[in-house]
């Protein structure tokens, strides 16, 4: 699998300071020519760990981490059949036009 990090300019004062985003392979800094740093995706934070799978930030994950279990709370709330509806909208859209075509109009 190849690296997904993103690396950033360590330079604070390059114009490609916490701007523009490295792959993994690029070594340089295009604008300063200083070494790249890997940086969290999210808040360019230097990225404590060299493990090639942790993208962000070990503070961003955590926050990541709260809203998907917010989501996964949010959704066992509303309960399954909220999830069966939402997938059921699309097919009623196309089926609402005809069944009101079929309702009887104003009667005479
Ligand atoms: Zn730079
Ligand atoms: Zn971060």
């Amino acid at each position: 699998m190849s690296d997904k990090r993103v690396k950033g300019c360590p330079n604070d004062k390059c114009k490609d300071y916490k701007k523009t985003k490295y792959k993994a392979e690029d070594k340089y800094c295009k604008a300063c020519g200083s070494e790249l740093v890997f940086v969290c995706s999210k808040c360019w934070t230097l990225l404590a760990s060299d493990d090639p799978k942790k993208k962000i930030c070990a503070k961003c994950e955590a926050k990541a981490e709260d809203r998907k279990e917010m989501i996964i709370n949010t959704g066992k709330a509303i309960g399954n059949g909220a999830l069966a509806v939402a997938a059921a909208i699309p097919a009623a859209v196309k089926i609402i036009p005809k069944v009101i075509d079929k309702l009887p109009t104003k009667k005479s």
